[in-house]
């Protein structure tokens, strides 16, 4: 123990403030100079994407899921990862946070596949849901990010921390990130709360309508 930190305990204070030492890959991932080949088509992504061995995940997982609905939707939403059942079916969002996500789609006149494209971050089911580690989000995040250069959508909804720190790059909280509208690469973007995070903390529900709200609103100012 230092002598500052003898000090302090003596006289009951305890660490009042801790060092916080960055790992060299550490969120949010810087994504600049990342992206692919702007020569990559829709169909090559898929291919690319398919084939990935970029990071550990693809040895662990059934099947990459690239993502669901026209590559020309005005809606991009965006999740984490691939869970246990998009693991199992290729497709993203059809578990119970999928159910509540179309749902919540549903009560603002939209459905998945129809102008609106659903992909995560992640391509790959990190073992036992766990979170996404920095090195998958350097790797993967830019499979998303040709994505959103090859729909060119007209909103982003970001939904949950993973997907808004990583295209916001920056590290705060879906809180202080709610209710405004911020840019990726020009195209406006919303934040709000994951689906998954809404099934264990049901009073937010409502904070997530009003995000909904929100993004409606402010795709048709964007008209
Ligand atoms: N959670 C996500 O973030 N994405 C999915 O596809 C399913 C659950």
């Amino acid at each position: 123990m230092s002598r500052r930190s003898e000090i302090l305990a003596e006289m009951g204070l305890g660490p009042v403030w801790r060092l916080k030492v960055l790992k060299q890959e550490s969120f949010p991932v810087s994504l600049e100079k990342k992206a692919l080949d702007q020569k990559t088509d829709w169909q090559d992504l898929k291919t690319r994407v398919a084939g990935c061995t970029d990071c550990k995940l693809r040895a662990g997982c059934t099947q990459t899921v690239f993502g669901v609905g026209e590559p020309k939707s005005e809606w991009l939403l965006v999740g984490e990862a691939p869970g246990a059942e998009e693991d199992r079916l290729g497709e993203p969002f059809v578990g119970q946070a999928g159910k509540l996500l179309d749902n919540m789609l549903a009560a603002i006149a939209l459905r998945r596949g129809e102008n609106v494209f659903i992909a995560n971050v992640l391509k790959c089911r990190p073992p036992g849901n766990r979170n996404p580690e920095p090195d998958e989000v350097a790797k993967c995040a830019p499979h998303l990010l040709r994505q959103i250069e090859l729909i060119r959508p007209r909103l982003i909804v970001a939904m949950g921390r993973f997907a808004a720190q990583t295209l916001l790059n920056t590290d705060a909280t879906i809180a202080s990130l709610r209710g405004r509208v911020h840019r990726y690469a020009g195209v406006p973007l919303i934040v709000t709360y994951h689906p998954a995070y809404l099934l264990r903390n049901l009073p937010d529900k409502a904070k997530a309508w009003a995000d909904l709200r929100f993004a409606v609103k402010t795709m048709s100012s964007l008209r």
